[in-house]
C-alpha cells in the first residue's frame, strides 16, 4: 500500500466503505427506514470523519452528530450540507462560531439557548437547535420533571427553530432485568413528556432517543436513531441483543520488520517483562501504542502472521512490538492487528477484552499517524 505521494506504508488503517454502506442499509431496513442521525464524533470512530460522512449520504444519511464545535466545522469545510448536531453543549463563546457554520447545538440550558437566539438574530438566521432530556443517563441535558417549561420557553425565542428533541440511555446494552427495567422505565419519561408537548400544540421535527443499543434491544420510540457503533461493525456490548447482522469496517495491518532468534534467558524489550524459557524466534513488528496498539497488550493478545495467532510477548513500546513466531514467517510479512487473515480473526472486541475496556476505546485510540485507507467494492479509493 502507498500514500499519495507514492510513499510505502508499513501500518495503515483500511476502511471498507463497502461493509459501512451494507451496515448502514441493515440498520435503516431494522428501524423501517426512520431517519438517522449517524455519530461520525471523534473521527467517526476512528474511521475518518469525511470518507465516512460522504458515503453514509450515499445511502440517504445526510445528518451526523459531532462532540465538539471543530468537528462541526471541519465538516462544514469539507463540504457536508446535511444537519450537524453538536450533541455535546458548546460553551457560550462557541456559540457565534456555531450559528456562522449552521450547526446544531444541543441546548441545555436557558443562558445558551438566548446565547444562541441573540447571535442567530444578530446575524438574520434561523438555528436549528436540540434540546435534551435526561430521563436517567445522569449526564448532560435537562432533568426530564423540569422540561417541559424549559422547552417551551427556548422554543418561543427568535432566531431559535426547535428541530428535535431527545434523550440517551446509559444501560441499553445490558440485559440484566434491573437495567431493562431502567431503559423501559426511561422510554415511557420520554413517551409522556413528547405526549404532553404535542398536545400542548408544540410541533417537533424529530424525536430521538435510540442508540445502537437501544434501537438493537429495545422499542424504538419516535421518528429518528442515533447510532454509532453499530454502523461501524460492532456491536455495543457482548451481552445486547444482536437483532441487526453487521460486520466490521476497519482493520489495522503492520509489517514485520525484523526476525531474530533468542537464546534462553534473552529478555524482551522494555522492562524485562518476558525472559525466553526456551530457543525462540521472534518477529519485530511496526507498531507500537504510538498507533493504538495499547500498552496494556504487552504479554497479552496475540496479532496474525501467515493466518496463524501469534503472542505479543514484552512490552509494545511506542513504534515497535515483539511477537513469538514461527520459521515460516518472513521479513515483511503482512501482521493483521484487527482484521481477518485466512481462517483467523482478531476484532476490536478481543483487544477490548485483553484490555478491559470496550471496542468504542480501541477504535478512537487508532492515532493520528496511522494512514486511512477507503477502500470500495474491493478497490482503494482514498488514501489520507
Ligand atoms: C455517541 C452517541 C451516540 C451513539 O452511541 P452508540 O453507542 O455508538 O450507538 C448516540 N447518542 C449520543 C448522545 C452520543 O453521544
Amino acid at each position: 500500500m502507498h500514500d499519495p505521494r507514492g510513499h510505502y506504508l508499513e501500518t495503515f488503517c483500511e476502511v471498507d466503505l463497502s461493509a459501512f454502506g451494507r451496515n448502514i442499509e441493515r440498520i435503516s431496513e431494522w428501524v423501517s427506514g426512520r431517519d438517522i442521525i449517524l455519530a461520525v464524533k471523534a473521527n467517526a470512530y476512528g474511521h475518518g470523519v469525511v470518507p465516512i460522512c460522504r458515503e453514509a449520504a450515499l445511502h440517504g444519511v445526510n445528518r451526523f452528530g459531532v462532540a465538539t464545535l471543530v468537528e462541526g466545522i471541519e465538516l462544514r469545510d469539507a463540504g457536508i450540507e446535511g444537519e450537524i448536531i453538536i450533541l455535546t453543549p458548546p460553551t457560550l463563546e462557541q456559540v457565534p462560531s456555531l450559528v456562522y457554520h449552521n450547526l446544531s447545538p444541543n441546548v441545555v440550558n436557558r443562558q445558551l439557548a438566548e446565547a444562541v437566539s441573540a447571535e442567530a438574530v444578530k446575524a438574520n438566521k434561523t438555528i436549528k437547535i436540540h434540546i435534551e432530556v435526561d430521563t436517567g443517563m445522569g449526564r448532560t441535558g435537562i432533568i426530564w420533571f423540569d422540561a417541559i417549561g424549559e422547552i417551551y420557553a427556548i422554543s418561543q425565542l427568535p432566531g431559535i427553530a426547535l428541530e428535535g428533541v431527545f434523550s440517551h440511555f446509559p444501560v441499553a446494552d445490558s440485559t440484566g432485568k434491573s437495567d431493562m427495567e431502567f431503559t423501559k422505565m426511561q422510554l415511557e419519561r420520554f413517551s409522556k413528556l413528547i405526549k404532553t408537548l404535542e398536545r400542548g400544540g408544540m410541533r417537533i421535527p424529530t424525536i430521538h432517543i435510540s442508540n445502537s443499543a437501544g434501537l438493537l434491544a429495545h422499542p424504538i420510540l419516535g421518528n429518528c436513531i442515533r447510532p454509532g457503533i453499530l454502523a461501524y461493525g460492532l456491536y455495543p456490548s457482548e451481552e445486547v441483543r444482536k437483532s441487526v447482522e453487521v460486520e466490521p469496517v476497519l482493520s489495522l495491518r503492520t509489517r514485520v520488520v525484523q526476525l531474530r532468534d533468542f537464546d534462553v534467558g534473552s529478555s524482551i524489550g522494555y522492562g524485562r517483562t518476558y525472559i525466553a524459557r526456551n530457543p525462540i524466534r521472534v518477529a519485530i513488528i511496526r507498531a507500537g501504542y504510538g498507533d493504538g496498539l495499547r500498552r496494556a497488550l504487552s504479554n497479552r493478545g496475540e496479532v496474525l502472521i501467515r493466518g496463524k495467532r501469534r503472542p505479543i510477548i514484552g512490552r509494545v513500546s511506542m513504534d515497535a512490538t515483539m511477537v513469538e513466531t514461527s520459521s515460516d514467517v518472513q521479513l515483511d510479512d503482512e501482521v493483521i492487528i484487527l482484521g481477518k487473515q485466512g481462517a483467523e480473526k482478531i476484532t476490536a472486541d478481543d483487544h477490548a477484552k485483553w484490555t478491559h475496556t470496550i471496542n468504542y476505546e480501541i477504535l478512537t485510540g487508532i492515532s493520528e499517524r496511522v494512514r486511512r485507507v477507503y477502500v470500495k467494492n474491493g478497490e482503494v479509493i482514498e488514501v489520507k
